[in-house]
C-alpha cells in the first residue's frame, strides 16, 4: 500500500474502492515535493512561443536558466524567443531596487533586436522588493514605440495555474489592435497549441483542408500581429484548457467570441476537434470536406497502429501530465494500442475533469491530483505499470522504476498531435515498452515478486 501524506489523502483515489470526490485546485502540500512549476514558469511556458517578441526575465539569473529554451516551440520565421534575457539582479538591486537596471535592459535589447512587443516577467524577488515594473514598461514603451507588457508572475504567489492566468492577461493586452487585415467568415483561433514539434503547422493544415482559416494560434509559431487581429475570428478553439481557458473567457466577454474545448491527441479527440469546428460553422461544404478528410486519415492510420498493438496488447500504463484534457486523450489513445491506464493524474485538473477520468478508466485505476515522485513511483510499482507518460521531471522516475517512458511534454522533439502524431506516439511507446532492458531492472523484479509473479 502506497503511503500518502495525511494532507493529501483526498487528492488520491482508487476507482471502485474510494467514493469521495477528488480534492484539487489547491496549493501543494508543503514538503510533498510537488511536480508543479512556479507561477513564473507557468506564464513563461505559455508566452514563450511568441517568436517576434522580446522575453525579458526581471530577476536573478537562476530564474532565466530554469526556463531557458523550455519548449521546442518551433518558428517558421523569427526566433527571438529562443534567446533568454535576464536583468540578472544582484545584491545591490535587491537593496536599492531594480528599476534602473530594467529600464537599461529594455532600452538596450529593443534597440538591438527590434521586437514587435516585449514581455517583462516579474519573478519572486520583484514581488519582495516592490519594483514598479508597470511604470518602467510604460516609459520604455513610449520611448521605443512598442507595447511592453509586465507579466505579474512572481513565483511565490500561487501555483503554475496562476502563471497561466498572468500569461493570458498579458496576451489579451495584445489583442484588438488590427481592425483592417481581412479575416474569413470561417475563421478560428487556436488557443493552447504551442508548436512543440511542428504540430501547429499540422493542425493548421487540417483546418485549411476543411476550408477553415486559422486567424491566429496562441501561442505556437506566434506573431504579435496575428494576436492583434485574433479578436475578429468567429470561434476560439481551446486545446490546452488548463492554460488558455481564461484567455478564451476574456475574449468571450470582451469580443463575444464563443469557445470550445478540444484535444488534438488520439484518434477520437482529434476527429472530434475537427467535427466540432465544422458543426459550429454548419456549412455543408466544410462538413463534406471534413468527413472526407477524416475518413482518409483514419483509414491510412489504422493498419500501422494495429501492427504496434500486437506487441502492446495487455500492457499497463501510468500517465502524469500537466493538464487533464491531455490525460483524457492519452487514456483513449492507449486503449487503441491495447493498453490499460492503471494510474492517471494531472497537475492542474478540475473536479469535473477527475470525474471524467473516473468514467473512462477501469476499476482499480489510481487517479491523483498534484502527485509527487514518492507517491507516483509507489503507484507504478503497486499497479505493475509497464510505461510512464509524463514530462522531463517524470523521466527519471520511470527509469529508476525500470519501466518504459514516453515524453509528452514541453521538451519533446516528436510531433504527437494529429493523426500523424498518433502514429508517432504508437511508435515511441512501442519502442520503449518492448525494449529488453527493463527485464533487468531490480525495482521491477522485486515488485513482480511481491505481487507473486515474475516479469514476462
Ligand atoms: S520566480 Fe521564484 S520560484 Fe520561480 S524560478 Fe524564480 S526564484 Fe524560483
Amino acid at each position: 500500500m502506497v503511503e500518502v501524506l495525511a494532507a493529501r489523502q483526498k487528492q488520491v483515489l482508487e476507482k471502485g474502492r474510494d467514493s469521495y470526490a477528488l480534492e484539487c485546485g489547491k496549493a501543494s502540500t508543503a514538503g510533498a515535493v510537488s511536480q508543479r512549476a512556479c507561477v513564473f514558469c507557468g506564464s513563461r511556458v505559455v508566452l514563450y512561443p511568441i517568436a517576434d517578441a522580446l522575453h525579458l526575465i526581471h530577476g536573478p539569473i537562476g530564474c532565466a536558466a530554469y526556463t531557458w529554451d523550455i519548449r521546442g516551440s518551433m518558428s517558421s520565421g523569427p526566433e527571438l524567443h529562443r534567446l533568454s534575457f535576464s536583468t540578472d539582479l544582484s545584491e545591490n538591486e535587491v537593496i536599492y531596487g531594480g528599476e534602473k537596471k530594467l529600464y537599461a535592459a529594455l532600452t538596450e535589447l529593443i534597440t538591438e533586436y527590434k521586437p514587435k512587443a516585449a514581455f517583462v516577467y516579474c519573478t519572486c524577488i520583484i514581488g519582495l522588493i516592490g519594483d514598479d515594473v508597470d511604470a518602467v514598461c510604460a516609459r520604455a514603451g513610449r520611448e521605443q514605440g512598442i507595447q511592453i507588457i509586465a507579466v505579474h508572475s512572481e513565483g511565490f504567489k500561487g501555483t503554475k495555474k496562476d502563471g497561466y492566468r498572468a500569461a493570458c492577461e498579458a496576451a489579451f493586452r495584445l489583442t484588438g489592435k488590427d481592425n483592417d487585415t481581412p479575416v474569413s467568415r470561417f475563421s478560428i483561433n487556436i488557443l493552447g497549441e504551442f508548436n512543440l514539434a511542428g504540430e501547429t503547422w499540422l493542425i493548421r493544415d487540417y483546418y485549411k483542408r476543411m476550408g477553415v482559416e486559422v486567424a491566429c494560434c496562441l501561442t505556437g509559431d506566434g506573431r504579435v500581429a496575428d494576436i492583434g487581429r485574433a479578436h475578429r475570428a468567429r470561434l476560439n478553439v481551446v486545446q490546452c484548457s488548463g492554460s488558455m481557458t481564461s484567455l478564451a473567457k476574456m475574449m468571450k466577454d470582451s469580443y463575444g467570441i464563443p469557445f470550445i474545448r478540444v484535444s488534438y491527441f488520439g484518434i477520437e479527440d482529434m476527429t472530434r476537434a475537427l467535427y466540432d469546428v465544422a458543426e459550429f460553422f454548419g456549412d455543408e461544404e466544410i462538413l463534406r470536406r471534413t468527413r472526407d478528410f477524416v475518413r482518409a486519415e483514419v483509414g491510412s492510420l489504422l493498419p500501422g497502429l494495429s501492427e504496434y498493438r500486437k506487441d502492446l496488447e495487455g500492457k499497463k500504463a501510468a500517465v502524469y501530465v500537466g493538464g487533464s484534457f491531455k490525460a483524457f486523450s492519452l487514456v483513449k489513445a492507449l486503449r487503441h494500442l491495447g493498453m490499460e491506464t492503471v494510474v492517471v493524474g494531472s497537475q492542474t485538473g478540475a473536479p469535473e475533469d477527475y470525474e471524467y477520468l473516473k468514467e473512462i478508466t477501469n476499476e482499480g485505476a489510481i487517479i491523483c491530483d498534484d502527485t509527487n515522485p514518492l507517491e507516483l513511483s509507489g503507484f507504478i510499482l503497486e499497479k505493475g505499470a509497464d510505461l510512464l507518460i509524463g514530462g522531463v521531471k517524470e523521466r527519471p522516475i520511470a527509469y529508476k522504476m525500470g519501466i518504459a517512458f514516453c515524453d509528452h511534454n514541453h521538451e519533446r522533439k516528436e510531433a504527437l498531435a494529429g493523426y500523424a502524431g498518433m502514429l508517432n506516439f504508437a511508435k515511441e511507446v512501442h519502442c520503449s515498452v518492448t525494449s529488453p532492458v527493463w527485464r533487468y531492472s531490480p525495482a521491477r523484479i522485486k515488485a513482480a515478486e511481491e505481487r507473486g509473479g515474475a516479469l514476462p
